[in-house]
């Protein structure tokens, strides 16, 4: 072996590799399924490069998944003849994590063994996992269409550092021996690896291959040499028809795509045919990542172009406020060199992509309505995202605003629960308006005054505090045929709720005490518009309220931040 170096790894690295093991110990199986993920991701991308230089692939054109294991010396043997690395390739993806936002998230994890795990798992483990069961992983890798003589050696222990040497690679792609702990030697089992791979990995689009299991030998006969045999389906779980599937398939296919340990919440597949044919596997995840706030953050489904694996993230099939949606769409229009930049531009895909943005909307409002307690897991987890909805997706604005969940007087609780229809249910009668209360904080709103005469009458009022929410409310003027009302703005119209004595009592008031309302307006000239007898006070002496046209104090603050 030469050209023998030893790195560091990146402190991310270091840290994550410790939080991994010490967190991730009631979930160790993970391991196989990264390692046969990573190996059916480098398959996927021979077969793509394959597209346009068929000399890639050689003489080895059958793509597969080895694995093998040897349990006297407590090893695990995985290889693939995939797209494979470079020794600048394996400095940079086994060496280090380029997601942005990786320092910040490894700060923010707790100590707590039970929530990181929870944690790590939507931030995605991938390779290093091998080290939750191994003490010493070596991977040896030659980059298809290099010359044996660059293969690449890699071997650590996981603590702090690797080694990289070079090695002649007879064959193209990588092999991954784990060297198990030793109280992780049951994994070096022909039973265990096989129900692992069923159970984790079925549905990759590749077959992984094992030697049979010895058969027991009749007396006098020789023993028969194992065989090989594929021990997962190995057809691409979204090709088959719905009702072959089970939801444990559906599960472990998700957990395969969007590397997450739990289950999803919900997921919808379509095939379509007619005008355009496609088929779409969407699911909904149960916990936001870490990182779905940052704008360049990965997102978007993974694209297949009749069958064949084109691209991770592929962001233009959905709109940004979906894009915590995973999953897989596979069309049969596109042509299979398409770029980014011809998707971006490409009727086929918008199309495409107003059909898949009904089926989440369809799918979160199925789920709304059957399994009321799933879609609340949901809300509190993306509602802050479906809000950037009305905006971006105007013309889906009806059913997005179904979809939206708020807190309310009703309830007094910050959580968000009660939905349109919730409040209309609600309305007293005469009432022709939904009402609302913006203002930074759940607390502030409970307590501003422009809510004492609602509570009086007994109508409810929405209350917003989220710093989206004066944005969203610009694009939602009417829901059912009802305007929305924000109750500190302009004069207010409780509709027949108020009656005629009210109104009365006001202009008496008002026309009583116009001395002091000119002495008032006069003081204020410069800071306020207008000063007036109000009923929306019942406590306090007296508010501001904001213009019907005006800015409202959220949208003042954000402007004032952007620097306007
Ligand atoms: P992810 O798969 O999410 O990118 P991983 O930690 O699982 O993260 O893998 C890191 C990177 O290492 C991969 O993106 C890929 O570039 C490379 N890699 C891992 N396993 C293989 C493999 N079997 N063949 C080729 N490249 C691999
Ligand atoms: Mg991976």
């Amino acid at each position: 072996e030469t050209q023998k170096e030893t790195l560091s790894f990146q402190t991310e690295v270091k840290q994550l590799l410790h939080l991994m093991i010490h967190s991730l110990y009631s979930n160790k199986e993970i391991f196989l399924r990264e390692l046969v993920s990573n190996a059916s991701d480098a398959l996927d991308k021979l077969r793509f490069k394959s597209l346009s230089q068929a000399d890639l692939v050689e003489d080895d054109a059958e793509l597969k998944i080895r694995l093998d294991f040897d349990a006297a010396a407590g090893t695990i043997t995985l290889s693939d003849n995939g797209i494979g690395m470079s020794r600048q390739d394996v400095i940079e993806n086994l060496g280090t994590i380029a997601r942005s936002g990786t320092a910040d998230f490894i700060q923010n994890l707790s100590g707590d063994q039970k929530k990181d795990s929870k944690l790590i798992g939507q931030f995605g483990v991938g390779f290093y996992s091998a080290f939750i069961v191994a003490n010493r992983v070596e991977v040896l890798t030659r980059k298809a269409g290099a010359p044996a003589e660059e293969g690449v050696h890699w071997d650590s222990t996981g603590n702090g550092e690797f080694t990289i040497g070079a090695v002649e690679l007879a064959e193209r792609g990588t092999t991954i021996i784990l060297h198990l702990k030793d109280e992780e030697k049951e994994f070096a089992d022909g039973y265990r690896l096989r129900s692992l791979i069923k159970k984790y990995s079925d549905h990759i689009s590749f077959p992984v291959v094992m030697k049979s299991e010895p058969q027991e030998t009749e007396e006098g006969k020789e023993a028969e040499a194992p065989q090989d045999e594929t021990v997962n389906e190995a057809t691409a779980l979204w090709t088959l028809p719905r009702n072959e599937i089970k939801d444990d398939e559906y599960k472990a296919f998700y957990k395969h795509v969007a590397h997450d340990f739990e289950d999803p919440l919900t997921w919808s597949h379509n095939r379509v045919e007619g005008a355009l044919d496609y088929t779409s596997l969407l699911y909904i995840p149960a916990r936001a990542p870490f990182d779905l706030y940052n704008r360049d953050a990965p997102r978007g489904l993974k694209l297949y172009i009749q069958r064949v694996f084109i691209m991770d993230d592929a962001e233009q099939f959905l709109p940004l406020y979906l894009r915590f949606v995973k999953g897989v769409i596979d069309s049969n229009d596109l042509s299979l060199n398409v770029s980014r930049e011809i998707l971006q531009n490409d009727k086929t895909v918008d199309t495409i992509r107003t059909a898949l943005s009904k089926r989440v909307l369809d799918m979160l409002k199925k789920l709304a309505a059957n399994e009321p307690e799933q879609y609340q897991k949901f809300w509190d987890e993306f509602g802050q995202v479906l809000k950037e909805g009305p905006a971006e997706d105007f013309s889906n604005k009806d059913k997005i605003a179904k979809l939206l969940r708020f807190s309310t007087t009703q309830t007094g609780e910050a959580a968000q629960t009660v939905s349109l229809d919730d409040y209309i249910g609600r309305m007293r009668e005469g009432q022709e308006k939904i009402y609302y209360i913006t203002a930074d904080s759940h607390t502030a709103a409970k307590s501003s005054p422009h809510l004492e005469v609602f509570r009086k009458k007994g109508v409810e009022v929405l209350i917003l505090s989220d710093r989206i929410d004066e944005w969203m409310m610009n694009y939602l003027s009417e829901y059912d045929g009802k305007s929305f009302q924000d109750v500190g703005r302009g004069s207010l119209d409780l509709g027949s709720v108020e009656t005629e004595e009210d109104k009365k009592e006001v202009e008496k008031a008002a026309e009583e005490h116009k001395p002091l309302l000119e002495r008032l307006k006069k003081a204020l000239e410069d800071r306020v518009q207008d000063v007036r007898v109000t009923k929306r006070l019942t406590d306090s002496p007296a508010c501001l309220v904001v213009g019907d046209f005006d800015m409202g104090a959220q949208m003042r603050k954000i402007m004032a931040a952007a620097g306007q």
